[in-house]
C-alpha cells in the first residue's frame, strides 16, 4: 500500500469513528428512552446517568432481578449481607454486601468490578432496600454521559509550541484563499486587500519583535521549512534512492578529449581539424605565415596577445607546432570551442 493510500483510508476511518461517536452522543444527550420495566424510578435514574448503549445493558440486568430468590440475609452493625440464588437453579448463589452508611454494594459475581455496570443482584438489594435511584458507588464514571468532554483521569494533551504555530499558520493561510480568489476579480477589492495585507504585515511584525520572539522571521523560517534535514515533524515524501541503471540523475558526462590535440572540442582523433598538419614534423612556412597573420589580426581585434595556435614571448610571436612535439603542452591550451 502506498503512503497516500494509507493516509486516505486512515482519514476515512477516523471520519467514520467521529461520525459514529457524535451520533451516539446526540442520542444519549437529546433523546429519552421509553421506560419498560416495572421499576421506573431505578430505570429512570439509569437512563439519566448512563449513555444509551450502556443503559440498554443495565436495563437487562434490572429486568433479571425478578428471577432471584432470596436465601436469607444477615445484619452486622451497619452492614447487611443478602444471599440470592437464581430461579430454577439453586446450586449457584450470590452474596451481596451492603454498606448502609456509604451506600456501597459489593456483589460476589464481580460484574461491577469487571464491566462497570451494576448486576441483577445489586438491583435486587436496591429494590429490597427501597432505593429510588442507583447509588453513586454503583456508577462507574466511564459509562456516564458527558465523560467524553470532561476528559477525566486522562493526561492532558500538551501541544508542542512549534506544532501549534505550524497549525495556525496553515489554518490562516488556507482561510485567506477564498478572500483572495474573489478579490482577484475586482480592481478596487484587489487594491484594498493588498493595502490591508501590507499594513497588517508591518503591524504584526512589530508586535512579533515586541513580544521577544527570536529568529530571523519569515524569510529564514520558510527556508528552514523547506529544508528536509532540519525538519522535525510533518509528513515528507520518501527519499529517492538511485538504483542500478538509473542514469536520470547522473551528472552530465565529461566531454571526450581528442586523442590527437588533447582538446575537449567535441571532435575525435579521426576528425581532428589540426591533424592534416601533423604528418610534417617541420611546420611548413605557408602555415606559419597564415597562423602569424591570423593571430596578429585577432590580437588587435580582441586585445589579447594569445591565440590558439601560438603565444607571445616577449614581443615575438612563437607559433607552436602541432603534432608529437606539441602534445605535452597542448593540454593547457584554450579550446577553440570555449572562445
Ligand atoms: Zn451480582
Ligand atoms: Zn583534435
Amino acid at each position: 500500500m502506498r503512503l497516500y493510500e494509507f493516509v486516505r483510508s486512515f482519514d476515512l476511518a477516523i471520519a467514520w469513528l467521529r461520525h459514529t461517536e457524535s451520533k451516539a452522543v446526540h442520542t444519549s444527550e437529546n433523546t429519552k428512552p421509553v421506560l419498560t420495566t416495572i421499576l421506573p424510578e431505578l430505570e429512570g435514574s439509569a437512563a439519566e446517568v448512563f449513555t444509551r448503549n450502556v443503559f440498554f445493558m443495565v436495563r437487562k440486568h434490572l429486568n433479571r432481578q425478578g428471577l432471584l430468590i432470596s436465601e436469607g440475609w444477615s445484619e452486622d452493625g451497619g452492614n447487611r449481607t443478602y444471599y440470592y440464588s437464581k430461579y430454577g437453579g439453586h446450586e449457584i448463589s450470590w452474596r451481596v454486601d451492603y454498606d448502609r452508611s456509604m451506600e456501597k454494594l459489593i456483589c460476589s459475581c464481580m460484574k461491577f468490578e469487571s464491566k462497570g455496570i451494576p448486576c441483577a443482584h445489586m438491583f435486587r438489594v436496591m429494590v429490597v432496600e427501597g432505593m429510588n435511584r442507583i447509588p453513586e458507588a454503583c456508577i462507574s464514571k466511564r459509562w456516564t454521559k458527558g465523560v467524553h468532554c470532561s476528559n477525566n483521569g486522562m493526561k492532558e494533551f500538551v501541544a508542542d509550541e512549534q506544532l501549534t504555530q505550524m497549525a495556525r499558520y496553515g489554518t490562516l493561510k488556507s482561510s485567506c484563499n477564498t478572500m483572495c480568489y474573489y478579490a482577484s476579480y475586482m480592481d478596487d477589492a484587489f487594491n484594498d486587500l493588498q493595502q490591508m495585507f501590507d499594513k497588517h504585515s508591518v503591524d504584526l511584525k512589530e508586535k512579533w519583535i515586541d513580544r521577544g520572539y527570536g529568529g530571523d522571521g519569515f524569510a529564514m523560517d520558510s527556508r528552514v521549512r523547506n529544508d528536509r534535514s532540519r525538519r522535525t515533524f510533518g509528513l515528507l515524501d520518501p527519499r529517492v534512492s538511485r538504483c542500478k541503471g538509473d542514469h536520470k540523475h547522473a551528472e552530465a558526462k565529461k566531454k571526450r578529449k581528442c586523442g590527437h590535440c588533447r582538446l575537449q572540442a567535441g571532435h575525435n582523433q579521426r576528425t581532428c581539424p589540426y591533424k592534416k598538419n601533423s604528418h610534417n614534423t617541420a611546420v611548413d612556412d605557408d602555415y606559419m605565415e597564415n597562423c602569424l597573420d591570423d593571430s596578429l589580426e585577432k590580437s588587435f581585434e580582441i586585445g589579447t596577445g594569445c591565440s590558439d595556435s601560438g603565444e607571445w614571448r616577449g614581443q615575438a610571436f612563437v607559433p607552436q607546432p602541432f603534432g608529437s612535439g606539441g602534445r605535452d603542452t597542448g593540454g593547457q591550451q584554450r579550446s577553440p570551442g570555449e572562445r
